[in-house]
C-alpha cells in the first residue's frame, strides 16, 4: 500500500521536491497537493519577465494540472488549508479534511506589509504572485506608481511597470539600492541605469503614510518630510516573512521559520517542511537555490535515504534586462580584508574583489557580469587564490595569460578612464 503524502503548497520548492520523489519512486505515496493559490506550480523568479513584457505565464508554467495528473497527484488547487490536526493526522482544507501518513509542509513566504497607514486601501498590493503581475500589469501607460522598497524586487517591480509606459518612482528607505548587495559605487550605476528608464529613485527617503481619494483608493505616498508623491498603485516590496502560521497553531517548533534538521524534518516526526518557510540551523531562505537543493534532500529522506542539507553561499542577479549585476558573499571592508576594485566609467563596468586569509570572500560586479559564476565558484570552494591574485579581478581569462594586461578586458578604444585599484 502507498503511503498517504500530504503536501501544503505548490511552490517551486515542493514541484522540484515532487519531481525528484517520481523519478526515484513512482509508485511509493499517494499524494495529495492544496495550493491556495488557483493553479499549479510556476517559475516565481520569472514573473518579473512576464511583467515587462519579455514572457507569458504560459511560458513559466513549471507543473501544471496535466503534470500532477500524469503523476496520480490528487490536486487542491484554490483551497487554502486552515489547519493541521496532529492528533488524528489529517490536515483542513476549506472543503474538508484529508488525512495523511506523512506531511510536507511547503507554504513560503508572505510579503512583509510594514505598519504603515494606508497599508489596508485599495490600490495597495505586494508583488508576489499572478495576481500581484496582473494588478501591475493592468495600470497601463501614463499611470504612476510608487514602489517602496528599492531592493531586488522592488526594481524589478519598477523596471517592468516603466517599461510598460508607468511613471514610477521607487521610494528606499536606505542611502542606496539593493544596500544588502551592492556597494555604493555599483548601486550608483545602477541607479543611473534606472533612472535613464524613466524611473525616478529617492533614497534616504521615509515612507509615512499612504493617502486615501474620496472613493477610499490609494492616490500618493506621503514621505517624512512632507513631499506627496501622487499615485494610482502603491507596491510593496520591503521584505518577506515564512509563512509558518499553520505550523505555529498546530504547535510545531517555529523560529523564524518553521524549525527543521539537516534531513528536513520538523519537530513532529511525520511532519516535514522546505521551502521559505523554514528555518534550518538558524537560517531563513529568500532565494531559490538553496530550496533546489532541500527538494532533493527531502525526496531521500521520504523514501528513508539518507541525504543532508547544507545550506551554501548564494549569489545574487537582477533581473532587468540591460543592468547586469552580480553579488555574492561578504563583500563588506574590514580588518585583515583587501580590496581589488576595476572600474571604467565609460562603459559603466564597475568590479570589486574583497579578499581575506588569501581567499575571494565577496564580489560585487556591475555591468559585465560573465565572469560570475567563476567568482562564485571561487567563494564558494573558499580557494586560495594567492596565484592568481595580479589578475583575478580580469576572470579566468587571464589566468592563463603570461603577461596579463588590462587594457582589452577595460575598454576597446582605449579612451575610457580605466581604474583599478587594490586596497587593503
Ligand atoms: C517576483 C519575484 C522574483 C523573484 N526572483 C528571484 C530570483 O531572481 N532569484 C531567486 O533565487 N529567487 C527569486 N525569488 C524568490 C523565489 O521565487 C522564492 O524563493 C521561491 O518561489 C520560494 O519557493 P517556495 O516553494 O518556498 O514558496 P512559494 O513559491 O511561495 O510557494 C508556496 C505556495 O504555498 C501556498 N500556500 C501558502 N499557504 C498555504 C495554505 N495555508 N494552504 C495552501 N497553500 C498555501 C502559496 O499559495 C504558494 O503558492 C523571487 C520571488 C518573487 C516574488
Amino acid at each position: 500500500m502507498p503511503e498517504r503524502l500530504v503536501i501544503i503548497g505548490a511552490g517551486m520548492a515542493s514541484g522540484r521536491m515532487l519531481e525528484h520523489l517520481f523519478e526515484d519512486a513512482p509508485e511509493a505515496f499517494e499524494v495529495t497537493l492544496f495550493n491556495a493559490e488557483p493553479r499549479g506550480t510556476y517559475n516565481r523568479l520569472m514573473l518579473s519577465p512576464v511583467l515587462a513584457g519579455e514572457m507569458s505565464y504560459a511560458e513559466i508554467v513549471t507543473h501544471d494540472g496535466a503534470w500532477y495528473a500524469r503523476h496520480n497527484v490528487s490536486c487542491r488547487f484554490g483551497e487554502r488549508v486552515t489547519a493541521i490536526d496532529r492528533d488524528r493526522k489529517r490536515v483542513i482544507g476549506v472543503q474538508g479534511a484529508v488525512p495523511y501518513d506523512r506531511l510536507v509542509i511547503a507554504t513560503g513566504s508572505a510579503p512583509y506589509i510594514p505598519p504603515l497607514p494606508g497599508r489596508d486601501l485599495a490600490g495597495v498590493i505586494a508583488y508576489r504572485d499572478v495576481e500581484d503581475t496582473d494588478r501591475m500589469i493592468g495600470l497601463g501607460a501614463g499611470s504612476k506608481a510608487v514602489v517602496i522598497g528599492g531592493g531586488l524586487l522592488g526594481l524589478e517591480a519598477a523596471a517592468g511597470m516603466a517599461a510598460r509606459g508607468v511613471a514610477v518612482t521607487v521610494v528606499h528607505r536606505a542611502g542606496h539600492l539593493m544596500n544588502r548587495q551592492l556597494d555604493v559605487p555599483a548601486a550608483d550605476l545602477l541607479q543611473q541605469a534606472l533612472e535613464a528608464r524613466g524611473i525616478t529613485v529617492l533614497c534616504n527617503a521615509q515612507s509615512q503614510e499612504i493617502l486615501a481619494d474620496d472613493k477610499g483608493q490609494a492616490c500618493a505616498l506621503r514621505l517624512a518630510g512632507g513631499t506627496e508623491l501622487a499615485c494610482d498603485l502603491v507596491v510593496m516590496a520591503v521584505g518577506i516573512v515564512p509563512s509558518v502560521g499553520l505550523a505555529r497553531a498546530a504547535g510545531l517548533t517555529v523560529g523564524q521559520g518553521i524549525c527543521v534538521d539537516d534531513h528536513l524534518l520538523t519537530s513532529d516526526p511525520s511532519i516535514y517542511a522546505l521551502g521559505e518557510c523554514v528555518e534550518h540551523r538558524g537560517a531563513v531562505f529568500g532565494l531559490v537555490a538553496p530550496l533546489f537543493d532541500q527538494a532533493k534532500v527531502l525526496a531521500q529522506t521520504l523514501r528513508d535515504l539518507p541525504g543532508c542539507f547544507v545550506n551554501k553561499d548564494v549569489s545574487t542577479k537582477l533581473k532587468v534586462t540591460g543592468c547586469d549585476l552580480f553579488s555574492a558573499g561578504d563583500f563588506n571592508e574590514g580588518e585583515g580584508r583587501d580590496s581589488i576594485t576595476f572600474s571604467d566609467p565609460r562603459t559603466g563596468v564597475y568590479k570589486r574583489l574583497v579578499i581575506e586569509n588569501n581567499r575571494l570572500i565577496g564580489a560585487v560586479i556591475y555591468g559585465d557580469t560573465q565572469d560570475g559564476g567563476w567568482f562564485f565558484n571561487l567563494i564558494r570552494d573558499g580557494a586560495d587564490v594567492s596565484a592568481l591574485r595580479d589578475t583575478l579581478i580580469f576572470g579566468p581569462a587571464y589566468q592563463d595569460a603570461p603577461d596579463p594586461d588590462p587594457e582589452p578586458v577595460a575598454t576597446a578604444d582605449g579612451h575610457a578612464a580605466v581604474l583599478m585599484e587594490i586596497s587593503a
